[in-house]
């Protein structure tokens, strides 16, 4: 299902009336995680002025400590719902079990199946019976292969709405966080008819890589980047270091639409 050998066309998939994988690149920006509604809105404000037509933060987190702040639940979701009212952004959100899918499903406009749990096969399932797309990140450790199989799971499962997410994968380097895998983007549209989107943030996990690799994701024909933005990045509760500051996320539009241009 998703191979483009069935299907040779682009597909298009519609969140909440925003075309994702249609021409146009769909910026998606914002927090980590939600903190409060104060942050929540003020980076939500500030990322739509600088161009972004899609809102993230996590209201469930899957921290590598459990010490480390774990979201606001279901609070973070309303505060979500609250940013989408104020600004006419769709939102995603990271659905990190079973037994949260159904509240973030209600939420959310687009449900984000994190890299960690990219072979959670049951919660492939779910998410193939989910009434929302669904943003698929690749696995830390994925080949393509296992990445579009985990696609074509939720695919199978009745759900078509798949948008692919490269966000690094796992490697010897350390002078980034992940490594980001840019050749995977050509391969994924070669093999499959998914829009692919490029998260930068944490490939690199150090805000003085995410605008050259953003540069680059867009010039190897990437659908859309989907950045960490923080109206305060050393205030924030998780991946600060990776955060954009609100200005770098408008400068990093400047250095993008040339690129984009292009074709
Ligand atoms: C995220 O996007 O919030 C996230 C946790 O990313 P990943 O699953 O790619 O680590
Ligand atoms: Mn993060």
């Amino acid at each position: 299902l998703v191979s483009r050998e069935l299907k040779p066309e682009d597909t298009v998939i519609d969140v909440s009336g925003v075309a994702v994988g249609n021409g146009h690149l769909m910026m998606i920006a914002g927090p980590c995680a939600i903190e409060s509604e104060e942050q929540a809105l003020s980076t939500a404000r500030l990322v739509r002025k600088a161009g972004a037509r899609m809102f993230r933060g996590g209201a469930f987190k899957p921290r590598t400590s459990p010490y480390d702040f774990q979201g606001l639940g279901e609070e973070g979701l309303r505060i979500l719902a609250k940013v989408r009212e104020e600004t006419g952004m769709p939102v995603v959100t990271e659905a990190i079990d079973h037994e949260v899918f159904e509240l973030v499903e209600a939420y959310a406009d687009v449900i984000q199946i994190g890299a960690r749990n990219m072979q959670n096969f049951s919660l492939l399932r779910r998410a193939g019976k989910a009434s929302k797309p669904i943003l698929l990140k690749r696995g830390i450790a994925a080949t393509i292969e296992e990445w579009l199989m985990a696609a074509e799971y939720i695919m199978e499962g009745g759900n078509p709405r798949v948008i692919l997410c490269e966000r690094g994968v796992r490697t010897f380097a350390h002078h980034s966080r992940n490594t980001l895998d840019l050749s995977a983007i050509p391969v994924v549209r070669k093999e499959s008819h998914l829009p692919v989107i490029v998260d930068p943030s944490h490939a690199a996990g150090r805000r003085d890589q995410v605008i050259p690799l953003s540069r680059a994701a867009v010039a190897v024909g990437c659908h859309g980047l989907m950045v960490e933005v923080h109206r305060a990045p050393e205030q924030a509760l998780s991946d600060g270091a990776q955060s954009l500051y609100p200005e770098q996320y408008e400068d990093l539009f400047r250095q993008i639409e040339p690129i984009f241009n292009v074709y």
